[in-house]
């Protein structure tokens, strides 16, 4: 079976990404990156601080934006409107889980379409599904560029997106019906997932159940995309049981090491092009 390792990918967009800031540079523009976030310490939060360090390297600057817990609805959309408006700011995310009543799912509606870095607002959403995205989630875009990188194709393929999610299940199953795959959505109340990814020539499991999918659920020489990171007494853990499954795919991308590895480098290409786009021609 072969390993679809992420890490030659993230270095590839890394390489490229610090060209890219580079150039910018020399306009006198210094691609930036606005981390906002509510209750939460930013030091110890191993996201925000992989953002800080991946930009440091690429040369994108992380503008860490932490609000105290008890920040009301109207003072984080007055925070979101002011990174929106500061034209040094060029890429602007919202850190979640949000704490107590903050929905984020209304919140994003605020995030400046063309800041929208995570592809998250409801704009953003809709290039997705219109087949020419602009922004799209990283971890969504991660499991299809980890896909190409390693030359599967994925025209006219049977796929199958186990989970639903608004960043990962959703986005990551419109990319692939953009590159002419033929998808299903997997969920909860799904009859049979089991049927329906033994069918399948690619699974893609985004579920976070350590272990979820099985040997048993795949057909021989499947490739299996694994999104899952899930923290288990034992280490991180991703969706898909490696035992069982080794044996039987033809390729799995690990966990750590696959998805993951590519999603930073992925957000950090967006914040260049989200630079680049709000800065042409000046
Ligand atoms: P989520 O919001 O909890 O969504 C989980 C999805 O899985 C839901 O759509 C849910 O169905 C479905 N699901 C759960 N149990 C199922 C079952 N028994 N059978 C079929 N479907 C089931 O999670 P998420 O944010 O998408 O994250 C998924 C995984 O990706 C997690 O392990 C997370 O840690 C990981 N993740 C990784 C990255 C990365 O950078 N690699 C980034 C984000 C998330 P319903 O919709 O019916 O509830």
């Amino acid at each position: 079976m072969r390993l679809l390792h992420g890490r030659p990918l993230a270095e590839r967009l890394n390489a490229r990404s610090r060209e890219r800031s580079d150039a910018l540079r020399a306009r006198d523009i210094h691609p930036t990156l606005a981390a906002i976030s509510v209750g939460i310490d930013p030091a110890g939060n191993t996201y925000l601080q992989r953002l800080v360090r991946g930009g440091r390297a690429i040369g994108i600057a992380v503008r860490d934006i932490s609000l105290s817990r008890d920040t009301t609805e109207p003072a984080l959309i007055a925070e979101l409107d002011r990174a929106n408006r500061d034209p040094k700011i060029h890429g602007v995310l919202l850190l979640t889980p949000l704490p107590g009543k903050l929905d984020d799912g209304h919140l994003v509606d605020h995030i400046a379409a063309d800041k929208d870095v995570e592809g998250v607002n409801p704009f953003n959403v809709g290039l997705l599904l219109d087949g020419r995205p602009r922004f799209v989630p990283s971890t969504a875009e991660a499991i299809v560029e980890l896909l190409k990188f390693h030359e599967i194709p994925l025209g006219g393929v049977d796929v199958v997106v186990v989970g639903r999610s608004t960043v990962v299940g959703r986005p990551a199953a419109a990319l692939l019906l953009n590159e002419d795959a033929t998808v299903t959505i997997a969920h909860k109340r799904t009859s049979d997932v089991p049927a329906l990814t033994r069918r399948a020539a690619i699974v893609v499991v985004a579920v976070g159940r350590a272990r979820f999918l099985t040997g048993n659920m795949i057909s021989p020489g499947a490739t299996v995309i694994d999104a899952g990171i899930n923290v288990t007494p034992a280490g991180v853990a991703g969706d898909v049981d490696t035992d069982s499954v080794a044996s039987i795919a033809g390729a799995l991308s690990p966990v750590p090491g696959g998805v993951g590895t590519v999603t930073t480098a992925l957000l950090l290409r967006n914040v260049l092009a989200a630079a680049d786009a709000q800065t042409a021609g000046s």
